[in-house]
């Protein structure tokens, strides 16, 4: 009897797998459960390639939930700075510090306990709890649904309610019983590496004869794209301001974009026209630093920042402001497009 589309689909992956995956990466059949958590919170929203240094770079800084819970925060989001979403290294510190508190420095692994971890999804929990200890929970990301999608011909965008519901109950039903750390495994590498999303390897792959999208010409538009939102455009305006060759420096604390690290002192426009003045941070109204216009595109937000500059012989009163040494810039966290203006004016 011919093996059901299903069945097919996972003995060939497997098979793929076993004779064909290539992809390296240091976590890979990792089984400590603090490498495997930290290596999916960096992933969250963060192509591999990017998180690769990010995660050997806390390996070492960090070998341990102990190290890692003791450590300041302005250490950790130092560590953390350019990786961006900002909110996965408050949780990343909060978890290490529960698992240190709570569960005697012993992290979970089931997938219920993971699910009360902060910033721990079911997308999070799922790879956890299967990798560290084959738990039977079907991880459900890009490349997973961009397989599905094509091989079984899922034509709805997994971005709305009743499209991820579809995709998480395949992924569910698909999953082999006690292969769940090699099988999401092997379904996400082949995603990144095959089944890609430009130019998939269709002329070599193992699920070809029976793929919908490669035999229903259909491979461009599945899986079917979400209409996004168009990003808000927001402008900053920040301003150097020098005191006794001290530079002050605010921590964001507001429930906002980079909330916890740290900034110049800033003026928010609704255009990207110059504020009229820069009350309440000051009375005098400073230069223009230059013409270059600094851009950062978050996920649902474009930044566009200027810098400003003023030297003043009387300390100005700015809230929660910090006075430190032009030399100890860098040693706060503070968002990209900040870093990069300081670079630029420190070439
Ligand atoms: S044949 Fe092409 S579209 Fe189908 S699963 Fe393989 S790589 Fe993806």
């Amino acid at each position: 009897m011919p093996l059901s589309a299903r069945s097919y689909f996972v003995q060939q992956l497997l098979r793929w797998n076993r004779l064909a995956n290539k992809r390296h990466m240091p976590w890979k059949g990792e089984k400590d459960v603090y490498k495997i958590w930290l290596s999916e919170i960096i992933l969250q929203q963060t192509r591999v390639e990017q998180g690769l240094s990010y995660y050997e770079k806390f390996i070492n800084d960090f070998p341990d939930v102990h190290a890692l819970a003791n450590a300041s925060d302005t250490r950790v989001m130092k560590l953390w700075e350019g990786l961006g979403y900002y909110s996965r290294c408050r949780n990343l510190l909060q978890t290490a510090r529960m698992v240190q508190d709570i569960y005697e420095g012993h992290f979970p692994k089931s997938y219920e306990t993971l699910l009360k971890l902060p910033g721990v999804g079911p997308y999070t929990a799922a790879a956890i709890s299967s990798f560290a200890a084959n738990a039977p929970y079907a991880v459900v990301d890009g490349n997973v649904i961009r397989v599905l999608a094509r091989f079984f011909g899922i034509n709805r965008p997994a971005g709305d309610a009743v499209g991820k519901k579809v995709f998480d109950q395949l992924a569910q039903d698909i999953l082999p019983n006690g292969r769940s750390a090699v099988y999401n495994q092997a379904i996400m590498d082949f995603g990144a590496t095959v089944c890609k999303p430009a130019a998939p390897s269709c002329g070599t792959c193992m699920l070809r004869s029976r793929c919908y999208a490669l035999n229903q010409h259909a491979v461009s538009s599945l899986p079917v794209k979400r209409i996004r939102p168009e990003k808000k455009d927001r402008y900053l305006h920040f301003i150097y301001i020098q005191y006794k060759g001290k530079v002050c420096i605010v921590q964001r604390r507001q429930k906002d974009i980079w909330q916890g690290l740290y900034q110049l002192p800033a003026i928010e426009t609704s255009s990207k026209n110059f504020p009229a003045h820069f009350r309440p941070i000051l009375t005098s109204q400073p230069k223009l630093w230059d013409d270059t216009d600094y851009t950062q595109v978050l996920t649902h937000q474009k930044i566009h920042a200027r810098f400003y500059r003023i030297s003043v012989i009387k300390k100005p009163e700015i809230q929660d402001g910090l006075w430190i040494n032009e030399k100890e810039l860098n040693e706060f966290p503070m968002p990209k497009v900040l870093v990069h203006f300081l670079k630029n004016i420190h070439k």
